[in-house]
């Protein structure tokens, strides 16, 4: 039994693009361009996805807070609190935003 990777799973749109940061040349993408978004090279896409993570991670603010919502201990935001009293924790905050949706 020989079984084949689908390499071509995932269509790839060809073309003619240039990297918004490094001006690299793209001539294929996994996706349609959006002509209202800047395109990335696989390297500054990889980059940029990697400082994104950074400044995800440093932004986070340590501290000792109650969710208003189960109670719950609160020992880190993504965020500085100006006001106490309307935090939410994780799971809350997930929860209250799927119930938006
Ligand atoms: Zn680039
Ligand atoms: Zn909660």
């Amino acid at each position: 039994m020989t079984e084949q990777k689908a390499e071509g799973d995932r269509p790839l749109f060809e073309g003619e693009w240039e990297c918004s940061q490094c001006g690299a040349a793209i001539t294929q993408l996994p996706f349609q361009p959006d002509a209202e978004r800047p395109l990335f090279c696989r390297e500054c896409h990889r980059k940029r996805r990697a400082e994104r993570e950074v400044r995800k991670r440093s932004a986070m603010v340590q501290g000792s807070w109650t969710c208003v919502a189960c109670g719950g201990d609160i020992s880190e935001l993504p965020f500085n609190p100006t006001r106490t009293d309307n935090l939410l924790c994780r799971q809350c905050h997930r929860e209250k935003r799927m119930a938006q949706a």
